[in-house]
């Protein structure tokens, strides 16, 4: 059934691939590639490396701009074209509009006094064509280094395709993909196999010992001929005495599926090593449709399994790896060790346990797990820490979180000496540090929505954003920056507004270098003295007004 749909979707978005011209006047060299691994999601395009921001960016073909969406994350700058062939791409990252698109953008900002802004223009109201410059490359939204972003969606479903298969100028590659190394997992309560991470010079001449229905994954990556970052691969195969058990493709991926990513790798594995092994075996609640074959590979008692891997990249190059796996019923085998309730990922499940109550709605789980709630006191945080289950548990959508509020906060809000947002959960990172969470108090009791299992507790932000000017003059030219440099303690800036002599003013939030930033002449103000005010708040409504004079030549 799962590999009829599979093939049904496939057949609904087969397109006619077609000629695209390349989106900068630069060779195609990718620092990423579509479908590659990445935190709670396939990569829905090509990461086209640039020398520096400002290469122009061009419309691949004819088409009409049919959303301008502007964010401090995410795309940043981002932009969408409509094309003729039932085709959308999309440029991420850049650092500037073409000025036919910049001046619809900025009045729709001014309209919405916000800097954040997602603007689906008329159709045609835009119109491109095929080598018109749209914009000019960055380093925006959520981006670590110059470079263009790029896909191509189909246009009704919104579905993200290998834009590989639309250049016409291809991305030479004569590198087969590059395997780092294998897992081995036991797949029911009755089988055994010992649950490790071979390194691949390791597997080539090794037998792994196992019984009953066993899985196994595989850590690798693609390179391209030019370009030394490790890029996504794009077929799984495994065979099993020649004859093929398992094979996934990774070929148009929905966003509505992509955070089945967490069931494709082992999520523990990445949260504990980082390393991204693709599993061979399909979790009962995994809706990805990249499966072509998915059968059991059940070992038997003193069987010999030829197992092989076969990977492909997009262009077609493959490796092959090969391991032995052995049959054997009793072996030295490392005991399974769960601890908790068994959590069903088919049903509704509430737990509650030490006054935490966690609701797991039917299939936030990909199967089912073990979920154990501990208190414990903490001498760092000086509040009850709760851990619920693992951080290493993969969750796919939001669940409830409730924790008890400890007395003293439960009197500052009784009375009103801390408001009720200020009181919030919080997870705990790396090094103690502490993350946001949020959620609504009730009187007793504080629930949020997380996405993530871990430890949490109760904590507290009355610190309101920290504002400072980047200016190191006050005397600024038409070609100067305005630079606000902006910050927060804990729970994060959520509102900025920026206004010249009370007139509100489109400002940049540049989060990577904590400022919010305008050029002097795009905030159309003459010669003479200013005054800028900044409105900063943060998640917990703590808000800091600040002024500065500056004088303009
Ligand atoms: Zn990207």
């Amino acid at each position: 059934m799962k590999l009829f749909m599979a093939l049904c979707c496939f057949a609904a978005l087969s397109v006619k691939a077609q000629d695209y011209i390349n989106p900068m006047d630069i060779p195609v060299v990718l620092s990423a590639s579509y479908a590659e691994l990445r935190a709670n999601h396939f990569h829905g395009g090509l990461d086209i490396s640039t020398p520096h921001i400002g290469v122009p960016v061009k419309s691949v073909a004819d088409g009409y701009v049919s959303r301008i969406k502007v964010s401090p994350y995410g795309y940043g700058y981002g932009l969408y074209i409509n094309h003729y062939d039932g085709h959308t791409t999309v440029y991420g990252h850049l650092s500037e509009y073409a000025p036919k698109i910049d001046s619809v953008i900025r009045k729709e900002q001014f309209r919405l006094k916000s800097f954040d802004v997602d603007y689906f223009p008329e159709e045609g109201a835009i119109p491109v064509s095929k080598g018109e410059v749209i914009a000019y490359s960055g380093n925006s939204g959520g981006s670590l280094g110059p470079h263009l972003h790029f896909e191509v969606r189909d246009t009704k479903t919104e579905v993200p395709l290998n834009p590989l298969g639309f250049l016409a100028n291809k991305v030479a590659d004569h590198k087969a993909p590059t395997v780092y190394g294998i897992k081995a997992y036991s797949l029911d309560d009755t089988s055994s196999v010992d649950e490790k991470y071979y390194e691949l010079k390791s597997i080539e001449n090794k037998t792994i010992n196992a019984y009953g229905h066993v899985g196994f994954g595989v850590n690798a990556v693609d390179f391209f001929d030019v370009g030394g970052r490790p890029c996504g691969v794009v077929e799984i195969s495994l065979y099993d005495n020649e004859i093929l058990m398992y094979q996934s493709r990774l070929e148009s991926i929905s966003f509505d599926d992509t955070r089945y990513i967490n069931s494709f790798v082992d999520y523990a594995e990445v949260q504990r090593t980082n390393r991204y092994i693709q599993k061979s075996f399909i979790d009962p609640n995994n809706k990805l449709n990249i499966y072509k074959v998915s059968k059991p590979i059940i070992i038997k008692d003193g069987e010999l399994h030829r197992m092989r891997y076969e990977l492909k990249d997009f262009t077609g190059n493959v490796r092959k790896v090969n391991f032995t796996v052995k049959g054997v019923k009793d072996g030295d085998y490392e005991p399974v060790i769960r601890r908790g309730t068994r959590v069903s990922w088919e049903h509704d499940n509430v737990l509650c346990s030490l006054k935490v109550v966690i609701d797991i709605p039917a299939g936030n789980f990909y199967k089912d797990e073990y979920l154990e709630i501990v208190r414990e006191d903490s001498n760092v945080f000086k509040r009850p820490l709760y851990t619920i289950g693992s951080k290493e548990i993969p969750v796919h959508g939001n669940i409830g979180l409730t924790l008890p509020v400890p007395d003293d906060l439960k009197q500052k809000l009784a009375d009103s000496s801390l408001k009720p947002r200020q009181v919030f959960i919080a997870r705990t990172g790396k090094k103690n540090s502490l993350g946001y969470v949020g959620g609504t108090f009730d009187g007793e009791n504080i629930t949020a929505k997380p996405r993530y299992l871990g430890n949490f507790l109760i904590a507290v932000d009355t610190i309101p954003p920290r504002v400072v000017t980047k200016n190191t003059a006050t005397l600024l030219s038409q070609s100067n920056n305005v630079m606000v440099g902006i910050s927060d303690n804990f729970s994060g800036i959520e509102k900025y507004n920026v206004y010249i002599d009370g007139e509100w003013k489109i400002f940049e939030y540049d989060y990577k270098n904590a400022r919010l930033i305008s050029q002097v002449k795009k905030l159309g103000i003459k010669s003479g003295t200013h005054t800028l005010v900044a409105k900063i708040e943060d998640a917990c409504g703590n808000l800091t007004e600040w002024e500065w004079k500056f004088r303009v030549k």
